[in-house]
């Protein structure tokens, strides 16, 4: 699959990037960024579960190893499941990055599926109101989706040992609010810094 970047480091952390695609398209995606991460993660073609641990070699060699993007990492349930079990076995902290609405894509609740596989999920809350995250995030499942990132988030809340809400700091999101959503869930928060432009 030539030069395709399946893996990339930030800090002592390992980012996986397993897909390009997401049911939201946010206005301050990364992927809409000339430059991204300085990176090139866009994918020619979806890697398979032996090609993203080849790529990872020594998951021991960093702090923690995080599902991530560009893109929805949980549009490829199987092989995050396939892949976060490879690395507990060998000990690593696993961590997904995600937007929340998996269970709202698949009609069920997956994070039963998550469990014991994943030590921490990080979910894009985005938005302190429904049509806040429409505006900002411009998700495919339309007035749905915010509620179902409640929701997931609520499901994560003592199934995954840590769950953190985020929000990227954009003009109309209220952090504050955000915050005290987060909090409200029995998750922690954390304010993002909008990095592309
Ligand atoms: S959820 Fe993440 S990957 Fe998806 S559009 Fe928003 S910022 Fe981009």
């Amino acid at each position: 699959m030539g030069e395709q970047i399946l893996t990339y480091t930030l800090g002592q952390k390992l980012y996986l990037n397993v897909t390009n695609r997401c049911t939201n398209n946010c206005l301050f995606c990364i992927r809409h960024t000339p430059g991204g991460i300085g990176y090139n993660l866009w994918l020619e073609r979806e890697p398979s579960v032996e090609e993203v641990i080849r790529a990872i070699k020594d998951p021991l060699a960093y702090r923690e190893v995080v599902f991530c993007g560009y893109g929805e990492p949980l549009m490829r349930l199987e092989l995050v499941r396939e892949v976060a079990s490879w690395l507990k076995k060998r000990g690593a902290a696993v961590r997904i990055n995600t937007n929340g609405q998996a269970n709202l894509l698949y009609g069920q609740n997956i994070v039963p599926a998550l469990k014991g596989l994943v030590d921490a999920v990080s979910i894009s809350l985005n938005a302190h109101a429904e049509d806040v995250y429409r505006k900002v995030c411009r998700p495919v499942f339309g007035e749905k989706a915010y509620g179902a990132v409640l929701e997931f988030a609520r499901a994560c809340v003592g199934e995954i040992p840590k769950v953190v809400l985020t929000a990227v700091e954009w003009p109309e999101v209220d952090m504050q609010k955000c915050r005290e959503i987060a909090h409200g869930l029995g998750a922690e928060f954390r304010p993002r810094h909008f990095v592309g432009g």
